[in-house]
């Protein structure tokens, strides 16, 4: 796919993400961003759909939240599967992927005939430091 051109706000969504510390909900995102000029909730959840589209952004659905991508190599988000350990403690999450777990867990939805959009991992529990 390559590096896809980035508009203005999906550049200053990403730049947010990318330097932040811990996930950020759509809001937190919104209040970094008012004085670049960001107004209406709408503008963070447009740009977040074409990151999220790019394979830059993963969302967090248990914490209803956005980390940036952290992958160091290129993968395909589409058809693998995206693993986080979220600390409960220090809000840290850790991306991994796991060739093992996607090749079990494909072979088992393939033999229910499901046709996956996205598979993503989220395990809860508490990192090295807050343990
Ligand atoms: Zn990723
Ligand atoms: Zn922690």
């Amino acid at each position: 796919m390559g590096t896809p051109q980035l508009t203005k706000n999906q550049s200053l969504v990403m730049g947010a993400l990318a330097h932040s510390e811990g996930p950020m909900s759509a809001y937190t995102i919104l209040d970094k961003l008012r004085d670049e000029g960001f107004r209406a909730p709408l503008q963070v959840y447009r740009a977040l759909d074409k990151l999220l589209e790019y394979g830059l952004v993963h969302r967090l659905e248990s914490l209803n939240a956005f980390v940036a991508c952290t992958c160091p190599h290129e993968h395909e988000h589409d058809r693998g599967v995206t693993a986080f350990t979220i600390c409960e403690g220090c809000g840290q999450v850790t991306e991994f992927h796991d060739a093992a777990i996607e090749e079990r867990l494909s072979a088992l939805v393939r033999a229910q005939s499901f046709k996956t959009e996205k598979t993503t991992i989220e395990i809860r529990g508490h990192c090295k430091s807050c343990a």
